[in-house]
């Protein structure tokens, strides 16, 4: 579904694109920012992610930085939900920014 937002076919609303990522706002947030970083190639989770293309990853994770800084954060929460049982309900991998509010110990 996330390779559809990639591809312009679903909406989104859409924070920043670079070669390598989008970012867009959660249609379901959890914090007043709340915003998912997606790499354009399809792998199903993170750990895949960091396996099939290492440069992609790494792209991945300093956008993250890069949003939580444009949306006016200098504290976030970067959240990887890898696996059906640690919470992953969409298998395209996604880095959750939350930020925007108290986020307490340990997660839910
Ligand atoms: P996961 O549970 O896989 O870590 O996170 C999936 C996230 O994607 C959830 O927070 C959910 O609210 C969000 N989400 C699911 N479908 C859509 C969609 O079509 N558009 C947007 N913007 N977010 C979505």
């Amino acid at each position: 579904m996330f390779c559809k937002i990639v591809a312009g076919e679903i909406p989104a609303e859409i924070v920043a694109e670079t070669p390598h990522t989008v970012a867009f706002r959660d249609i379901n947030p959890q914090a007043p920012t709340h915003v998912l970083v997606i790499p354009r190639v399809h792998e199903p989770d993170v750990a895949s992610l960091a396996a099939a293309a290492p440069e992609a990853a790494a792209a991945l994770l300093s956008e993250t930085r890069r949003i939580a800084g444009l949306e006016g954060h200098e504290s976030y929460r970067l959240v990887f939900n890898t696996g059906a049982e640690a919470g992953q309900t969409v298998f395209h991998a996604h880095g959750h920014v939350l930020a925007g509010r108290g986020l307490t110990w340990p997660p839910g």
